[in-house]
Order: C-alpha cells, then structure tokens, then sequence
C-alpha cells in the first residue's frame, strides 16, 4: 500500500555535510547496555533499525579515552585501534540497508566513575564525584590540549571505521564541554571560564578540530542541550544556551539539540506529553542554516509533518519510538499506520542502562533480542505443527501470545473473562500519567482483528473442567496475578498483625474507583511506580495521604527510569506526606504502627484506610487444575505459563514471556532445565569463553 502524499516530505533526502540521508527518520544516540561489551547484539539491534527504515542510525555514548569509563554500564569505546573491530560490525550492518551510521564521541568529564580505568575523574572545576567516592579534579591546559588530541584520535578510528557521521557531545550533563558551558559547574578564571565565548571554547575546538581531521570525509554533529532545564539556576534557551548556537551556528554539519538535564530530556509520559522539548528547542532553527534534529517520543507521521513544515526541525529525531517500532518509518512509508507500535513512555528501556544487562522494551519483546535469540520484531517462524490453542487470560501476556502464535499461522482461541481486553495495562493507564499504557493493549488489539484464525471470546471465565470438552492440545495459562493484603515483603517476612480487617485493601480497589476514606496510608513495599501513583490518585482527590515505605526513598526503582526527582516533586506538591525508612507493624481501627528500620523507635500514623503495595501472588488455581487433568497418560493437552501467571513481574516481562512461548512453543522443551542451562541464548563471546575454546 503506497503511503499519503501528504507524508511525502518525511521520505525527502537531507543533505548533512558532505553525506546525504535518504529520509528524515533520525535515530538520535540512544543507549543499550549492550555495547561494547556485546558487539553482535549491538549490530544487530541497530541494523534492524535501519531496515525498518531509519536514515541514519547512531550509536550511544562512544567513550574517547579511559578517562572517560562508563563502565560497568554498557556504552561503546574508542579507546584504540582494539575498539575498532566490534563498532564496524554496526556500521556495516546498517550501511547494508541503505542508512548512515554515526557514532557519538564522548569524554564524560565529571560523570566518568571510571571504575575500570582508574584514572581520575575530570572536569572544568573542581566537584564530588557522582555515584563514586571521589573529587573531580580541575582540568589544566595540558588536560584540555590532551582530551582535544584524544578527541580527534577518536574521530580518526570513526572514520576508517567507516561512519558517516562523528559527534561532539555536549549534552545531558554528561558530555565534557557542556561542563565548561555551565557556570553551575564552571568557575574557572583562565580563557575558559568567565564570559560565554570562553566557557564555549571547549566546544568550539571540539567541533574545528573534528572538522579539521575527517570533515571531508564524514558530517560532523553536535549534540548539545540548549537548556538547562532548571529556570534561571542554569543556562536557558534565551540566554546562554541560544548565544552558544548562535556563535557556533555554522561550524558544525547537524545540531542535534535538546535539554540538558537527561532527566527531563527523558521525561516519561507519566510527567510529559510528545514534544514537551519543543518550547526549548524551537529557536535553533532559526539561528542556522545546518539541518536540525530533535526528539520529543514522536509517533504520529502528522505531527511529524506539522513539526517539519513549522520550521522547528529537519530531521525527526527519535530513540523510545524507534525502540518500540523499530519499522515505524518503513509503515509510515508503506501507509501501515495502523500497525505503528507506539512507545508508553514508561523508560523501562533506558533503566537498563542504569541496572545493565541489555536494554528491553514494553512494547516490543524483541528489544535486545534480535541477535541472541535471533527475534525479529516485524517477522515470526512459520508455525511447525497444526496444534490448536486456547490462551486463557487477555492481559498483556495473553495478548502477545495469542498474537505471536496467531501470526504464526496456528489456530487459537483466546478466553477472557471480563468484558476487556488488556489487563493490568488497561487498568492502570486509568490512573494519573499512566494514559498511554493502553497502548499495549491497543496495538495488540488492532492486529489480532487482522488475523482471521485467531479467536476472542469475552466474557468466557475458562475452569479446568471445561477444556476437556474441547480439542484443544495446547493451553496457554495468562491468568496474571493478584495484590496481597497481608503486608510480607521485604521488610515484613510475616504477616503483619492487623491486615485481614476491611478496611485494609489493596490497589485494584483504588484502580477499581471503590470509595475510600482518609486519612490513607498507602504502605509501599515494593519501590516501583504504583505505590506512588496511587498516592497522587487520592491526594488530587483531597484525601490526607501518607505514602509508608520501608526503602529510604519513595518509589526507589524509579531512579533507574531517571523518574526519581519528578516523583518526589509530584507527590509532595500535591500534599503526600512521604514516610520512609519505616515498616508497618500493626493495624488498628484507625491508626498503624510503624518502626524504624534503624531504630526499631515505634510511631503511630492515623488510617481509616490502608492500601497495601507489596506481594503479588500469580493466579495459578487454574494452572494447577489443568496440569492435575494432564496427569492423565496420554495427556490430552499440553499446558503452559506465562506472564504474571507464571511470575509476577512488569509488563515489560509479562509481553515479553507472551511472545517467547508464541515463538519457543514448538521449538524449544519450555522449562526444560537441561536445554535453559545448555543454551539459554546466545553469547557474544567473553575472555572466559575464548579461554574455554582455546581462542
Ligand atoms: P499479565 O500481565 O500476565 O497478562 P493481567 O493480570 O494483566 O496479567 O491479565 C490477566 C487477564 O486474565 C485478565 O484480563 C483476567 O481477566 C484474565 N483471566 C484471569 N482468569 C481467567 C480465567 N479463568 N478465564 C479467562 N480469563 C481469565
Ligand atoms: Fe517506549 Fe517504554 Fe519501550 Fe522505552 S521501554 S521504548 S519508553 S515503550
């Protein structure tokens, strides 16, 4: 299907320096935690990108010098010629397709933890290291004149490498030059400090030199946050942040430009709706005549359009969304909008970074696994067998399985209880900020209707003794899971005196819309998003709101998400009094105790309602009951797990378990010990394994 003229102008060619992109999808450096340390996966995960049809695909932060060491989380390295092998496999792997390959220069400055290398963390002044116990030392000229010289050593292995284009990077308060940008940071009183022509000096060699050394060969990008993000306690987009374009304006091929401050660059759509950049960014198109990309979790082609044809960029700049639909230009180009997996925003893509172990993704199980498990994201193995399939449970699991299954040409029934489809993604986008988690739902709605050999049935509680009346000889269990209200977790290994009392509930009754009365205390056990946002729910509703938790923090794996500082200023501006370091102890008629988890100090906090966010418990009376049935020899059917049925876990895993049985049902004896520690997946070899195999 040929796609709507009217999104003609998102297939123009963009010339950047002396390359031209075939498009104007831009994948902006984004990262992984694969990087260096899994090159195949990395070439693999980027050279899918391009063949969904993005013109250029970058890297992530690509480190210039072991004073610049990011690890143990992924990035890729430069650091010598030895680098050069794993980075050529991306830039070949997504040349093939017809894109441009660019590689994201780095020195990270003050931000290096440089755990590995040891060498002393740098930057324009002196300051506590962040996440390492060190001062930042003060750089001197013959630092400055260093990092330049590593610098353009860098761009020399890019470019005989073979990538189109090389960055300086000056961005996310990670990138060494913004650094010197910042007078938060900069205090220095030599030609680099002071006046903004001097703290832009950095920046400016940074881009000569690098033009200087390969720009006949490859385009040079800049990526630099125009603003701080942070009023006028930083540098903003009317001051400082648009003097530092203007003055560069033409110096480099491309501006890649965005807020500086990685946590609001990154917003999720919890706290930020597409394109909440655009107030910052929108000047730089006016102050040069270089093509211009910038971000904003861009999924709609209309807005693209709008975007391009209002002057605020040339490039439509993405790294979530094409995370999420890695094919997003590709069915924009073919007039498939309507299978354009969107991005929710949610981030769990870029915790990765912070917790490593390779990036993943809500919406597309196929994230990180496309070389090791050999997953493709729009294509799926034709079915083996003529095994025909009921899925019990419509949530997210249920829903990807039925789904993967589906397309690949088996015959499946999917039973749902209730009168949706989508589960917990459908129930909790109801709640504050969380709108776009039905998305997951949606998209898979909107292809299960394609598929003529899959069937949904609403409405349809499925018991044990039911499948035996049917021929069905796989059954798929995705029955998902429920809270707990007894208040185990990781501070309470018994049940917590008190809890069986009425008023203690847990959070489907506040998703559900149930009346409650304060004061509340919501106790938080288990330090991820749902206990915080169940506390703002009721706080807009003006109840007296106390968000209990046994962590030092409120919602502490938000930090990984880069949530953590919105979260506390969301819930204390709308008046959640936050309690932490404390476990509850007993629930009364209209009070609880808590402890100090340092102390053991007791105190009383008033309840006439307690929402317990702990434990969840997979639903598996169902699962027991079938696996009772197939007990029998023959057994008519085979029965299998998955999502929170199985473990409960984020929806990311519980997709992700739905399109793994969808794929490894036929191929792989699922929960077969043996086979998950023989090979489990594939590996980019380490030194341990070339040592094994004598490499
Ligand atoms: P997951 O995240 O693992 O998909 P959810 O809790 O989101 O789990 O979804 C589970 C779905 O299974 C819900 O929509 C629920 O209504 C449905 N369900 C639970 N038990 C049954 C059953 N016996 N028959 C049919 N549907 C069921
Ligand atoms: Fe978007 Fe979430 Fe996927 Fe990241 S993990 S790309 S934020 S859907």
């Amino acid at each position: 299907m040929a796609h709507d003229p009217r999104y003609d102008i998102l297939f123009e060619p963009v010339k950047i320096g002396p390359k031209t992109t075939k498009n104007r999808f831009y994948q902006v450096p984004h990262c992984t935690a694969l990087g260096t340390y899994s090159p195949h996966a990395t070439a693999k995960f980027r050279e899918i990108k391009a063949e969904g049809g993005w013109g250029v695909v970058n890297t992530e932060l690509c480190m210039i010098h072991p004073s610049s060491d990011s690890s143990p989380s992924g990035g890729e390295r430069l650091w010598s010629d030895d680098d050069k092998p794993g980075l050529r496999l991306m830039v070949e792997a997504v040349q093939k397709h017809g894109a441009l390959a660019g590689c994201e220069l780095t020195h990270q400055g003050a931000l290096a933890g440089n755990r590995m290398s040891r060498e002393r963390p740098m930057s324009a002044s002196p300051r506590p290291a962040m996440d390492v116990p060190a001062i930042v030392r003060q750089m001197d000229k013959q630092d400055i004149s260093d990092v330049r010289k590593w610098h353009r050593a860098a761009a020399r292995r890019a470019r005989d490498i073979g990538f189109d284009i090389v960055y300086v990077y000056a961005s996310h308060m990670m990138g060494l030059p913004g650094d010197f940008i910042t007078e938060r940071v900069n205090r220095r009183t030599d030609e680099y400090g002071g006046v903004i022509e001097n703290r832009a000096r950095l920046l400016r060699e940074l881009i000569e030199d690098t033009k200087d050394e390969i720009g006949s060969d490859c385009a040079v990008a800049v990526r630099f946050g125009v603003d701080e993000g942070i009023g006028d306690a930083g540098y903003t987009c009317s001051g400082d942040g648009r003097r530092v374009v203007e003055m560069l304006a033409e110096l480099p091929d491309l501006w890649d430009v965005n807020v500086q401050n990685i946590n609001l660059d990154v917003m999720t759509a919890r706290f930020a709706d597409e394109g909440w950049q655009e107030p910052f960014t929108a000047f730089v198109k006016q102050v040069t005549t270089k093509p211009v990309v910038a971000v904003g979790r861009y999924t709609s082609p209309d807005r693209m359009v709008s975007l391009i044809k209002n002057g605020l960029v040339d490039l439509i700049g993405a790294a979530r969304p094409s995370i999420a639909d890695p094919f997003l230009p590709r069915k924009i180009e073919e007039g498939r909008i309507d299978d354009i997996r969107e991005c929710i925003g949610c981030n769990t893509c870029l915790s990765m970074q912070y917790m490593g172990g390779g990036i993943r993704c809500t919406q597309n199980p196929t994230t990180g696994e496309e070389w090791r498990r050999g997953w493709h994201p729009e294509r799926v193995p034709a079915k083996m067998s003529d095994e025909r399939i009921l899925v019990i449970g419509g949530g997210p699991a249920g829903l990807e399985a039925s789904l993967t299954l589906g397309r690949r040409g088996y015959s499946v029934a999917l039973s749902e209880r209730s009168n949706f489809l989508g589960g917990r993604s459908v129930l909790e986008s109801t709640l504050p900020g969380l709108s776009t988690y039905r998305r997951v739902a949606d998209y898979r709605i909107g292809q299960l209707h394609k598929l003529a050999n899959v069937d949904i049935y609403m409405g349809s509680e499925i018991q044990a003794s039911d499948v035996s009346d049917f021929d069905f000889t796989t059954i798929v269990v995705a029955t998902g899971s429920t809270w707990d209200r007894d208040g185990i977790g990781k501070a309470n290994r018994f049940p917590v005196n008190g809890w069986d009392q009425s008023h203690v509930i847990t959070p489907d009754k506040v998703i559900a819309g149930h009346a409650i009365e304060g004061p509340v205390v919501i106790y938080d056990d288990e330090g991820y998003y749902l206990g915080g946002v169940i506390a703002e729910k009721l706080a807009k509703q003006g109840l007296d709101v106390t968000l209990l938790t046994p962590d030092p923090e409120p919602s502490p794996l938000l930090k990984y998400t880069s949530e953590r500082e919105t979260v506390h200023q969301t819930l204390l501006n709308v008046g959640v009094k936050l309690v932490t370091a404390k476990h509850l102890v007993e629930i009364g008629a209209e009070e609880v105790e808590v402890r100090c988890n340092y102390t053991g100090q007791a105190t009383r906090l008033p309840a006439v309602t307690v929402v317990m966010v702990c434990l969840r418990s997979p639903n598996d009376g169902l699962l027991h009951d079938l696996r009772t049935v197939t007990a029998d020899t023959p057994p008519k059917f085979s029965v299998h797990a998955i999502g929170d049925c199985f473990a409960p876990g984020t929806i990311a895993d519980a997709v992700h378990s739905g399109h793994r049985v969808g794929r490894e049902m036929d191929q792989t004896p699922i929960g077969d010990i043996n086979y998950l520690i023989e090979k489990p997946f594939v590996r980019d070899a380490t030194a341990w394994d070339r040592l094994a195999s004598g490499r």
